[in-house]
């Protein structure tokens, strides 16, 4: 039996009082689709649609009735020796703070994150997915100080089937940048590029206000 609750509390020791301005997973899913979104959204506060907060919605229900499943199948699979289950946590160096689904330590001494998906497999990871993994990589690395060298996608539409998506210090220096992007656009009210991709553009919720 894992012992998530006490290492919960002793975790929580390590999280630190949030006195500055913290990025999220959403932030940078939304800085991806669009750097402009960050900026209507935290400097204007000018929300999204309310199709994009159902869709949320659908997301946590998802995470509810997952926390109920048993997942110790997984561990096995890829031969983990403890799993911590629904972990949040925050680092003011980072500046970053998110909850992760799952957290796997290895006899190696390294550990990965693992996030559940409520969608179908693919070859091709999603630059998304990636960048969450890798933020969730670069919290373990920096609250567990042990190595990340890979994270684990779980698509629950295709009966669960996981990827392993492998994590580098080159992706820690992208993140960062990118962390740094969207404190620049909050804190100093910073009118980002717009996307590249104009075909988001046609469905965007902000495309009346948005300068091209
Ligand atoms: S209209 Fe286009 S550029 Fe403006 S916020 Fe939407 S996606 Fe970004």
């Amino acid at each position: 039996m894992i012992d998530t609750l006490d290492h919960q509390l002793e975790l929580d020791k390590l999280v630190p009082d949030e006195k500055s301005l913290m990025i999220t997973p959403s932030d940078v899913m939304e800085w991806a689709f669009c750097p402009r979104f960050i900026y209507y959204i935290h400097t204007q506060q000018i929300a999204q649609h309310e199709e994009l907060r159902y869709k949320v919605l659908l997301g946590r229900q998802e995470h509810e009735r997952r926390q109920k499943q048993n997942t110790s199948y997984l561990r096995k699979k890829i031969d983990c020796q403890k799993k911590e289950i629904d972990v949040y946590l925050a680092s003011e160096k980072l500046r970053v703070k998110g909850r992760v689904d799952e957290i796997l330590h290895f006899a190696d001494g390294s550990a990965s994150p693992l996030d559940y998906k409520m969608t179908e497999f693919r070859e091709h990871t999603f630059k998304t997915h990636q960048y969450q993994l890798i933020l969730y990589a670069m919290l373990i690395s920096e609250i567990y100080k042990k190595p990340v060298k890979r994270g684990y996608l779980v698509y629950t539409m295709s009966h669960s089937q996981m990827k392993e998506v492998e994590i580098t210090q080159s992706d820690f220096i992208k993140m960062t940048d990118i962390v740094n992007q969207i404190l620049k656009i909050i804190e100093r009210g910073y009118f980002p590029q717009a996307t590249t991709t104009k075909t988001k553009c046609a469905d965007c919720c902000y495309r009346n206000i948005c300068i091209m």
